[in-house]
């Protein structure tokens, strides 16, 4: 069995879900289970509509809601014609729009969105692709079912980021996409979108329907877990930001997972830890070209000291100080443990005796964990920074690298740095502005070819 996971882009209209079920008829004999993201754009638009909604522009939400409405009929008018198919499909489609207005009335008579509330409206863009796709591969000839994710995506209730549950994932993908794989049929599941045990509709965060495939590969014991998108797999940097960006064919696991983290968002950062756990590899294609090479992800690759670039902007530094504290044992833990409290993660660490300094996303918490760390000593939060990371295995031990990557970027406002010998990259914090611009210096110096 593989898992094939087809982002915005590939189901983004008509056209390309039709060439998107033509992939699947490519692998109907490696038994598929099918993931799809909502078409191209769609959860955008309705995060705006719902914070519309919230804020009193009512008819703007709605405004929005109708254009979402208009696209997504058309779509299935395109792909299904007008017989008794089309019309229960736009039946079922209408109804889901139906309850998306209403749930932008409610948001805006309370005048306020709760994360539950806005979990509730993103989630719409997959439970909508999901059948339409069923219905477009089906009205091809390859028979398939959707399975409305919250059947088998088991998650706790942290809304916009829900932490998902392995064994009860498990459990639910062998009751429901394992008959229907048996019977020769292809299971069509949105991604991103999950429940807890007690229904309530939860997502796995922004980008998150990657998240779900490898949470289903690793569930049903998948040969492959394949990540169709809009390029022709992994590359060397973010192509918007890196002109000649090249093609990576063969990378590490944890090569990929630093440069997801990193911002390298061709991949949710926690794609690659299910695929770890089972070993099984991932593959990233462009559905526009299917039949070209990709990325191939495993445990192992060729080895390389620099793999590839990644950037991140809006990051956040924030530096603890207390000369009387930081020395003393458990100081350092006491620290990570209110990051731990509030669930944000640190990226990037330094510490000196009297100081420690980290990075962290901007995330709406960090001011309540900062009123926490005072209790530690000084606390200084440095806003409009960005991290760009060089990832390669063969990094750790080498020091010329990083001799070369610092005078590649030359006299460039430095905030931290960070190598270890063991480490697979080395991160830098510039400032925000000069994120990209670092990534073209550093492409140029280690991979060469245009910039731009
Ligand atoms: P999808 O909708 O298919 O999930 P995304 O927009 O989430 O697609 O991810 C694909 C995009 O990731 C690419 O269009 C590219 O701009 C961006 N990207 C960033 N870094 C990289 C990289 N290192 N390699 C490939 N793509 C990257
Ligand atoms: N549709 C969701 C998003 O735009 C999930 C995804 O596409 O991976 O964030
Ligand atoms: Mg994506």
């Amino acid at each position: 069995m593989i898992i094939a996971k087809f982002g915005g882009t590939s189901v983004a209209d008509a056209a390309a879900i039709r060439r998107t079920g033509e992939i699947v008829r490519g692998r109907l004999g490696r038994s598929p289970v099918i993931v799809v993201s909502a078409l191209a754009g769609t959860t955008n638009a309705l995060l705006a509509a719902a914070e519309k909604a919230a804020s009193g522009q009512l008819a703007a939400a709605l405004e929005h809601v109708s254009q979402l409405r208009d696209r997504h009929l058309e779509t299935i008018s395109e792909l299904l014609g007008s017989g008794r198919e089309a019309s229960a499909l736009c039946e079922e489609t209408s109804m889901m729009f139906d309850e998306l207005a209403h749930l932008a009335e409610a948001l805006s008579v309370l005048g306020f969105a709760t994360l539950r509330s806005m979990d509730a409206v993103a989630s719409m863009g997959e439970r909508l692709s999901a059948p339409m796709c069923a219905a477009a591969f089906s009205r091809m000839g390859i028979p398939s079912v959707a399975v409305d994710s919250r059947r088998v995506m088991l998650t706790d209730d942290d809304f916009g980021r829900a932490a998902p549950m392995p064994a009860e994932i498990a459990a639910a993908a062998r009751e429901h996409l394992l008959p229907i794989v048996a019977a020769g049929q292809v299971p069509v599941v949105g991604g991103f979108v999950g429940a807890t045990t007690s229904g309530i509709t939860t997502t796995l965060g922004r980008g998150g329907s990657d998240y779900s495939a490898a949470l289903f590969g690793a569930a049903l014991d998948a040969e492959a877990i394949e990540i169709w998108t809009d390029v022709d797999g992994m590359l060397t940097a973010d192509p918007r930001v890196v002109q000649g960006a090249q093609l990576i064919e063969h990378i590490r696991f944890d090569e990929a997972a630093e440069l997801a983290s990193f911002g390298a968002k061709v991949l949710h950062p926690s794609t690659i830890a299910p695929a770890v756990e089972r070993d099984i590899p991932v593959y990233v294609f462009n559905s526009i070209r299917p039949h070209a090479t990709g990325t191939r992800i495993t445990r192992d690759a060729s080895p390389c000291t620099v793999r590839a670039i990644a950037g991140k902007r809006g990051v956040v530094v924030v530096r603890v100080g207390s000369p009387t504290m930081l020395g003393t044992p458990g100081a350092l833990r006491s620290i990570f443990e209110v990051f731990d409290r509030f669930r944000i993660s640190v990226d990037v660490v330094a510490t000196s005796e009297v100081s420690v300094s980290l990075t962290v996303d901007d995330d709406p918490s960090l001011l309540k964990a900062v009123e926490d760390l005072r209790g530690f000593g000084e606390v200084v939060i440095e806003r409009d920074r960005g991290i760009v990371a060089l990832v390669g295995a063969g990094l750790g031990g080498s020091s010329p690298s990083m001799a070369r990557a610092l005078r590649a970027i030359g006299d460039e406002r430095l905030h931290m740095v960070s190598l270890s010998s063991t480490g697979i990259n080395l991160t830098l914090i510039v400032d925000d502005a000069q994120v990209h611009p670092v990534m073209r210096m550093l492409h140029q110096e280690f991979f060469g070819g245009a910039t731009g």
